[in-house]
């Protein structure tokens, strides 16, 4: 199959340009096959790939997978060096923001009370930090109340959601001074980290150092041709929307294709139908009679700026026979799910690690759910029988007294053994639940799950995207007719009734 004399699963060649298109898509298949989960595309929505007429990808972080320790390194240096010529803030150096491990999509940063706090999909805190110290429950309570609630979490006064990851430089300086500073000038410091990461990316001081070393800064994946390829075999129309510049992303993207080429090489650009650059997602979306947008061509026959109807009446597709796919939940998927009805893929990088984790410890997600359902039996189990000994308690013991004291006896047994058996059930899960959540981030532990329920991020997910997978290139290892099936999804009555 190869001419390398590689080991199967340890190639270090890369696809070989010469080679036919569907020479490569074997190879790649083989090298990456299915069956590996971390590269599985999994599914929300059902979707039959078949019916889908044309797929769009974003550029950052979806197609151009970023070095993320050196893009955050290079951002935060830009940053910090701005916020130390403010006398108000207290010095900062890189070595003090915490490590890159502990900020993560998904979080919320509380701007008003200097905390970092991970949410499930009803807006309880489970965890939070004050600056880079871990919050107890009591402290939590006396911040966000019994409940532990942030009733509105999109509230943009106060709770900043961590959408993407541009925005982990920002939760790492934050968090290094938010316990430094008086709780009244929290804000004004996230204000203050805000402004400064703004200008870095509107001045162009970040991309200047990025496009002056694409390599250093972004991963090849030597995948993402083959797959675009193929893709266009099957009569899909392909297209880039990107809210980058045109001029980042050709000098980005060879680098990001694993071409080899220069930047002002653009043959790159006849892998799509079509191609949109400075498209300001999410207001591309809502723009159906968008009058801010302005599209123009430039000379390389690429759009800028525009919307969604100009989009779809240049691919001649619209609507779910559209597939987009995209790393921001917010800009790439909300707002498409909402406005234009497109089928939608989220790329999560951080799953295939999550995955690999999970994979390390066979059979753990198991033990802590069998652990769970005998908490919950026993629970059911201990209500019984104090509902037994209310009963009893009630009964009168005229000439039944030994009789009546033998029961009520063996009632309370069977009451405390419950007890010290649901006592010991809820040890094990939690024990289970804290070695899974330590093995996956020590900070924060699972992207998707907060104990027994869905994160604020995991409940976004699962609203909003069709399909999810680590990476852009994973669907060239699924075939042409493939149908993205859903897993059946059970009510609380109907699991209970099993
Ligand atoms: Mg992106």
């Amino acid at each position: 199959m190869s001419d390398c004399n590689c080991a199967p699963n340890d190639c270090s060649c890369g696809p070989n340009e010469d080679a036919p298109w569907w020479h490569r898509l074997i190879t790649t298949a083989l090298l990456n096959p299915v069956f590996e989960q971390q590269r599985s595309i999994f599914t929300n929505r059902s979707l039959r790939f078949e019916k889908i007429k044309a797929i769009g990808f974003d550029f950052d972080h979806t197609l151009g997978i970023y070095d993320c320790a050196e893009l955050d390194h290079l951002a935060m240096d830009l940053v910090i060096e701005k916020l130390n010529k403010d006398k108000s803030i207290p010095t900062l150096s890189r070595d003090d923001v915490p490590e890159a491990s502990f900020a993560r999509k998904g979080l919320v940063v509380d701007i008003q009370e200097g905390n970092v706090a991970k949410i499930d999909r009803h807006g309880h805190v489970v965890m939070a930090y004050h600056g880079t110290k871990p919050m107890t429950s009591a402290e939590r309570r006396e911040v966000y109340g019994a409940g532990d609630h942030i009733p509105h979490v999109t509230h943009g006064d106060r709770f900043v959601p961590v959408d993407s990851d541009f925005a982990k430089p920002e939760v790492l300086i934050y968090s290094a001074l938010a316990a430094q500073v008086d709780k009244k000038d929290c804000k004004r410091l996230w204000q203050s980290i805000r402004s400064h990461t703004d200008m870095i990316h509107r001045d162009g001081s970040l991309k200047k150092e990025l496009t002056a070393n694409p390599g250093r800064f972004m991963k090849a994946d030597l995948e993402l041709i083959p797959m675009l390829e193929t893709l266009r075999k099957w009569g899909k129309k392909l297209f880039l929307l990107t809210n980058s510049e045109w001029y980042y992303t050709k000098a980005m993207i060879n680098t990001a294709l694993g071409t080899g080429k220069s930047p002002d090489d653009l043959s790159w650009v006849k892998l799509f139908d079509h191609v949109v650059c400075e498209a300001r997602k999410p207001g591309y979306f809502m723009s159906k009679k968008n009058e801010g947008t302005v599209c123009s061509i430039n000379s390389a026959g690429v759009f800028c700026g525009g919307n969604t109807d100009e989009l779809e009446s240049v691919i001649g597709c619209a609507g779910n026979e559209v597939l987009y796919i995209g790393d921001h939940i917010y800009a790439d998927l909300i707002t498409s799910k909402r406005s234009t009805h497109w089928r939608t893929m989220l790329i999560i990088s951080e799953l295939e690690e999550e995955l690999e984790i999970r994979s390390g410890l066979p059979g753990m997600a198991m033990q802590i759910k069998q652990a769970d359902d005998r908490r919950l039996t026993t629970e059911q189990e201990l209500h019984y029988w104090r509902g037994i000994e209310r009963a009893l308690s009630h009964l009168d013991e005229n000439g039944n007294a030994d009789h009546l004291h033998r029961l009520r006896k063996d009632c309370s047994d069977r009451c405390q053994k419950a007890k010290d058996n649901l006592k010991q059930y809820i040890q094990q899960r939690e024990q289970l639940r804290g070695e899974m959540s330590r093995a996956l981030n020590p900070y924060w532990g699972s992207l998707f799950r907060a104990g027994s329920e869905l994160t604020y991020y995991g409940q976004q997910l699962e609203d909003f995207a069709c399909t999810y997978t680590s990476r852009a290139s994973n669907i060239a290892l699924y075939p042409e007719r493939h149908y993205f099936r859903s897993s059946m999804d059970f009510m609380p009555h109907e699991l209970n009734s099993m």
